[in-house]
């Protein structure tokens, strides 16, 4: 993977153009993309999002998110535009499989593959260009690193700065985890002077929540909660049951984890979530206890350090059942936690 100061040159090239992120995007995943999306499109390339699934529909509000290419939706049209690419920029994952379905096709396309990511362990043997930065607080952060680095700050018009606000500010927690270093904020201070409405993005992203949702989140709370205070730990575990009776969406589940991580103690938070075609995991810590190597050597996945995620393919108790043994395995590092 040559470094992506090479490609600087090559930007006021038109050319055809692929953006790509992760599954079931999350803000920072949609904002990236569409940030950068906004500003390469200045130049006269012809460019395209695409998404290898769908995504919460609170992230519709987002300039150019209607025209965003669904991959399991419209698969020939995304594959012709996958075929005919000469850049493929690759956003907010590590390894091609992340795409789901779009893997393969990615994989074989001719285009040269260019990274900008902040995961742990990249596939960098993929990828012709690129950056994987796991110091950085989100890929919107990485996006406008890009931007100005490369000479183009005057290219940062209000959509730039609204995708890429959303992308950091949910990345950081609002601006709380450690990786807000000062630089975040000099980029957030830099958007504003070149258009950012910053309460805008909050109120579209955090006041705009169905009633379902709420009254889900009473009955996770109330009865899919165990807290193993000896283990510093607290796990929720979602039947399918409930998905339906409260007719919970893509996105509806996101920052739930983050309930149970705010008890007081609580070093290690879990949320299972039986998806029916698999059973999904998320994994959020504080201070020194590592769920990037948690979600890899238990469940299939990775992360970050503090925040991670993995699936399995066993029955909704059986992950449970693991979840508690893997647990009980890192007992020392749990129980021995201090801030
Ligand atoms: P979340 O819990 O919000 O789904 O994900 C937390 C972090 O872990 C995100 O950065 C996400 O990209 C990563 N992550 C979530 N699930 C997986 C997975 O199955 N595999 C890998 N490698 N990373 C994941
Ligand atoms: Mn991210």
């Amino acid at each position: 993977m040559q470094t992506i100061e090479t490609l600087y040159p090559q930007l006021s090239t038109p050319k055809k153009i692929v953006i790509t992120m992760h599954q079931k995007p999350d803000a920072d995943a949609m904002g990236s993309t569409l940030g950068l999306y906004h500003f390469l499109v200045q130049f006269g390339h012809s460019a395209t999002v695409i998404s290898p699934t769908n995504w919460a529909s609170f992230l519709n509000w987002m300039p150019g998110c209607k025209e965003v290419v669904d991959y399991e939706r419209d698969t020939d049209k995304a594959n012709i535009l996958i075929d005919q690419a000469d850049w493929i920029f690759c956003l907010d994952f590590n390894v091609l499989s992340r795409t789901k379905r779009m893997e393969e096709r990615l994989a074989n396309a001719g285009a040269e593959r260019i990274l900008i990511d902040h995961h742990q362990q990249p596939q960098v043997e993929v990828f012709a260009y690129g950056v994987s930065n796991t110091k950085k607080s989100s890929t919107a952060e990485m996006v406008y690193d890009f931007i100005m680095e490369s000479g183009h700050e005057d290219k940062i018009n209000a959509f730039v700065a609204e995708c890429l606000y959303a992308g950091v500010m949910t990345d950081t927690g609002s601006f709380r985890f450690p990786s807000t270093t000062a630089s975040v904020h000099r980029m957030i201070a830099t958007l504003k002077e070149r258009g950012l409405n910053h309460s805008n993005v909050h109120e579209a992203l955090f006041d705009n929540f169905s009633e379902n949702r709420f009254r889900f989140i009473g009955n996770v709370l109330m009865n899919r909660m165990e807290v193993f205070y000896e283990y510093n730990t607290a796990l929720i575990a979602v039947p399918q049951q409930d998905l339906i009776k409260y007719d919970i969406k893509t996105g509806d589940t996101e920052g739930l984890v983050n309930y149970p991580l705010s008890i007081e103690g609580i070093k290690l938070a879990a949320i299972i979530i039986d998806r029916g075609e698999e059973r999904k995991c998320s994994f959020r810590s504080k201070g020194d206890f590592d769920v990037n190597t948690f979600a890899r050597t238990y469940f299939g996945g990775g992360g970050h350090f503090n925040a991670a995620g993995g699936q399995s393919k066993e029955p909704l108790e059986k992950v449970v059942e693991d979840f508690k043994k893997a647990m009980m395995e890192n007992r020392d590092k749990l129980s021995t936690y201090k801030f």
